[in-house]
């Protein structure tokens, strides 16, 4: 295959591959762009199909880093590497000890965190071995504890004023109290969320996979529990897609009666034609790396000396963000995720 002519390479300034016989290392390394800063992204290990899948995943999500660190208003570049092997059986101390060393190879132009199936105690064991990993600090949280390393809280704040400015926007109003939400997936981010909406006065409907989750919410929050195929056609206001990908696709927007998506989960849009569909139909978009950057805030004030009050004040400017990409969106009659794009482009390219 040729790795130049990809789409998904386009602009990348450099994409490394690595390997280590010893250990059975297989990994890349991608550095989307570091105009504005080092490249940071999550290090993702997955038992890969073929290499090919790997290259495409790899350069695909370092681009997107590129743009949400941007919007994100972040002296970071944007970055990713997959490790190729199944996190379970593949793992092993001499494996990661081969990847601190590619790390220290690159030299502080890619910096790592954790990502599916790569934990903060990875990170941690990365970090004896190399200064290139973030999200390892132990942080205070508002209870008087601290939480370790996990950007869950964040992401979930950011999504929370997001969704606050798409109510602004989309229903003219300040407040959440009787507003509807849908909140596909109640786990780290996806709960934390419905907490707020909760005691903001909104109306809470939720789906999961594990039942522990939903009755949680159930209980908690009062949430009204749906099967995870009937979230989309809720009569509510707002879908918060928390789970998974590609969730706004063919099958889904037929059914959508929310006039709101807004939600922490990576890559809702199967396609971005899915983007101008939502448009078309009146639905407002809050482009997914856009509202979900909470995380890569935090991770980021982590390397700066975190300061909690700065951490939370940057945050909640997604909720401005978010407006300014709306008010664009409507007056030039552009889907919101091509608005998002151009704003972060003119950021970050020189
Ligand atoms: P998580 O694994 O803690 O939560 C996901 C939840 O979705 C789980 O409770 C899971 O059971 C549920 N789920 C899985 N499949 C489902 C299905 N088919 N229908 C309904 N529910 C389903 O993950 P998380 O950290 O809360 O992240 C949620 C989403 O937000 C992910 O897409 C993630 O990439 C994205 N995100 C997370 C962060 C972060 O800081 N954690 C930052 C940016 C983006």
């Amino acid at each position: 295959m040729s790795v130049f002519s990809l789409r998904d390479f386009a602009d990348h300034e450099q994409v490394v591959f690595v390997s280590d016989d010893a250990s059975g290392l297989k990994a890349i390394i991608a550095v989307h762009n570091s105009n504005l800063g080092p490249a940071l992204g999550g290090c993702r290990m997955w038992p890969y199909a073929s290499e090919e899948e790997a290259i495409h995943d790899v350069l695909r999500l370092s681009r997107g880093m590129t743009y949400k660190s941007a919007l994100a208003g972040l002296k970071l570049g944007g970055g990713k590497s997959v490790i190729i092997g199944n996190p379970r059986t593949d793992k092993s101390p001499a494996l990661l000890d081969a990847f601190a060393r590619a790390l220290n190879n690159l030299n502080g132009r890619y910096i790592a965190a954790e990502d599916s199936g790569t934990s903060v105690a990875d990170m941690k064991y990365l970090a004896e071995r190399t200064a290139h990993v973030a999200g390892i600090v132990d942080k205070p949280t508002d209870g008087g504890g601290t939480r370790s390393g996990d950007p869950s809280p964040a992401t979930a704040l950011g999504t929370f004023v997001g969704i606050k400015a798409a109510v602004k926007a989309q229903l003219g109003r300040d407040s959440l109290d009787g507003v509807r939400v849908a909140v596909q997936g109640v786990g780290n981010v996806g709960f934390d969320l419905a907490q707020q909406l909760h005691a903001a006065g909104a109306k809470l409907w939720v789906t999961d996979i594990h039942q522990d989750n939903l009755s949680r919410a159930e209980a908690e929050l009062g949430a009204v529990v749906v099967a995870p195929d009937a979230i989309y056609g809720q009569d509510v206001d707002v879908f918060a897609p928390c789970a998974l990908g590609a969730v706004i696709n063919d099958q889904t927007i037929p059914q959508l009666k929310a006039r709101i998506v807004a939600g922490a989960s990576n890559n809702q849009l199967a396609e971005a034609r899915h983007g101008s569909e939502l448009m078309r139909r009146g639905i407002l978009y809050a482009p997914d790396y856009v509202i979900n950057a909470g995380g890569i805030i935090d991770v980021y004030y982590e390397r700066t000396g975190f300061d909690r009050a700065a951490l939370l004040a940057h945050v909640e400017g997604i909720y401005g963000t978010l407006l300014e990409i709306f008010e664009r969106a409507s007056t030039e009659q552009r889907p919101t995720g091509e608005v998002a794009d151009a704003l972060a482009e003119s950021r970050f390219k020189r």
